[in-house]
């Protein structure tokens, strides 16, 4: 009796390190955790990082500093974990320099600094299943697509970037274009298909979806989304991720509740003060979406 019983309990615990969170059960709590806060506006806080924890050299500081504003908005704890985050992300990817480009300290950081950026909510900011960047110099041609890209994301774990559209990106945020936020927006959700689970991903993945369709009804004759986003889902959710980062504010005013389900999904409010509480979402597994211009009838 007593094996069936210890039997059972491995196969519980067994069952919720593989279903839950490909690793830790501990951490899936730890992100629980992280939802509620986020919900209530409550400053996260990882307490489970000390002071110990490899950080930038000044140099590296100083490159984020001058070419990567976010870095410079965070407060002094905030940028000692993105600063940490970076060196860990950096562990175990490698560069390669196309068409005889040369590969720079500088180039990595930045890369990884829009990696971390995007998941800085999240507890899973690896994304193990790509180890190789190919940076070219400018836009360059794919024999598998058969046409010329700025860049790509592939299942086989590979990225490619053109490096002065990447730079672009960063320059200017009025065209809400960003192809480091789109390509890793495309990396995060082959990461999430491959080699982990994201809970909060898997919490509101049916309300995004939701608000996706919803979206594309009310943009299909308005220019908000460039063309390209209603390729397919996935492009159409690394296109949302650019607006969402590049302008927040307007993402919310336009779609209130794609980017709220988008904040829920990457624990991020960029806008700022969203109210949380006011938009209701899937009560009884049927959904209940409560939109700004319904609110008179309600
Ligand atoms: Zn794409």
């Amino acid at each position: 009796m007593g094996f069936v019983i210890t039997l059972l309990i491995v196969i519980i615990i067994a069952y919720i390190i593989f279903e839950v969170h490909m690793g830790s059960p501990i951490l899936f709590v730890l992100d629980c955790i992280d939802i509620y806060r986020f919900k209530h506006h409550k400053e996260f806080k990882y307490t489970y990082l000390n002071q110990c924890v490899p950080s930038l050299t000044p140099e590296e500081e100083n490159v984020l500093k001058q070419k990567f504003a976010y870095y410079n908005s965070l407060s002094h704890d905030k940028q000692l974990i993105f600063g940490y985050r970076i060196k860990r992300f950096l562990e175990d990817k490698s560069f390669i320099g196309m068409e005889e480009l040369e590969v720079v300290k500088e180039m990595q950081l930045l890369i990884a600094a829009t990696a971390v950026k995007l998941t800085f909510g999240l507890r899973y900011y690896t994304y193990d299943c790509f180890h190789t960047f190919r940076i070219y110099p400018s836009q360059f041609y794919s024999r598998l697509v058969n046409s010329y890209m700025y860049g790509g994301a592939s299942i086989s774990g590979v990225m490619s970037l053109a490096w002065d559209n990447f730079l672009h990106g960063f320059e200017t945020t009025v065209d809400n274009i960003n192809l480091g936020f789109h390509e890793f927006a495309h990396a995060l959700i082959i990461s999430q298909q491959n080699d982990v689970t994201i809970p909060s991903f898997k919490l509101y993945t049916a309300d995004y979806d939701f608000e996706v369709e919803y979206a594309k009804r009310v943009m299909a004759n308005d220019d908000f989304f460039r063309e390209y986003a209603f390729t397919n889902d996935m492009e159409f959710f690394a296109v949302a991720v650019e607006h969402f980062f590049e302008n927040p504010v307007t993402l919310r005013e336009k779609l209130p509740n794609l980017y709220l389900c988008l904040a829920k999904m990457l624990l991020q409010d960029p806008a700022g003060n969203t109210p949380m509480s006011r938009y209701r979402t899937s009560i009884n597994g049927k959904m209940w979406v409560l939109r700004p211009q319904d609110e008179n009838t309600l």
